[in-house]
């Protein structure tokens, strides 16, 4: 008995260990699908152009987040409580990185208000990651990898200024945030109230309001890049 539970366990072992191998192998075969790319120097294709060949199921449908008609938008969230989550967003970024094409990150769980124009854009409830370019709604990282795979990845991003070389923005270490000089992060402000006139006491009353400088996480936009 013990020994078939000993193998159990092993064969366990093996097949957890075949998935980190195959885990591992995703990022290379993304490399090597985009050399690929570079060597066929055809013409980019448009957005019809690629929504037709995909298969009739893909629309990049018409939706517009905040200033995106002309940028590449990536909603990302940096909890990781949802592991998955957490991955698909770092798998977007590294694409994005290897083409090299600056875009606009917008993290969700820094910024409420982030998530609440990511919710209207699409109409619900939708979890990061998430890629908008040039007012388009491309989808989350199956839909990313799948065109990048394709070869067509490429093509939607073509016209998209590159990012510049220099390093992360030197006001927030390229958080695009920083804590609220108001009220440290804490998200309160203790002001000094007079003390009561008839009452004769010397201690002021502590009184501590919201902070109206910060959002809900008691960060404040980056002023240098934001
Ligand atoms: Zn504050
Ligand atoms: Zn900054």
């Amino acid at each position: 008995m013990k020994g078939v539970r000993g193998m159990f366990f092993a064969k366990l072992k093996f097949i957890s260990t075949i998935t980190t191998v195959k885990q591992g192998l995703v990022l290379p075969t993304i490399i090597s699908s985009d050399i690929k790319n570079e060597e066929n120097g055809r013409a980019p294709l448009s957005f019809e152009e690629i929504e037709k060949s995909v298969s009739d199921s893909v629309e990049f449908e018409e939706k517009c987040p905040p200033g995106g008609s002309d940028a590449v938008i990536l909603y990302t969230t940096s909890l990781r409580g949802i592991r998955k989550t957490f991955e698909d967003c770092n798998t977007i970024r590294f694409l994005l990185g290897s083409f090299g094409v600056s875009y606009d990150e917008r993290d969700v769980s820094m910024h409420m208000e982030f998530r609440e124009e990511l919710w209207r854009t699409l109409g619900g409830r939708v979890i990061p990651p998430r890629l908008f370019i040039k007012g388009r709604h491309i989808g989350g990282v199956e839909e990313v990898v799948g065109l990048h795979e394709q070869g067509k990845l490429k093509d939607l991003l073509n016209g998209i200024p590159k990012s510049p070389t220099v390093g992360p923005c030197k006001g927030c270490g390229g958080i695009r945030f920083r804590v609220c000089f108001l009220c440290n992060g804490s998200r309160r402000v203790v002001s000094e109230k007079e003390a009561d006139s008839d009452r004769d006491t010397d201690t002021d009353t502590l009184s501590s309001t919201s902070c109206v400088e910060c959002n809900e996480n008691g960060l404040v936009k980056c002023q240098v890049c934001f």
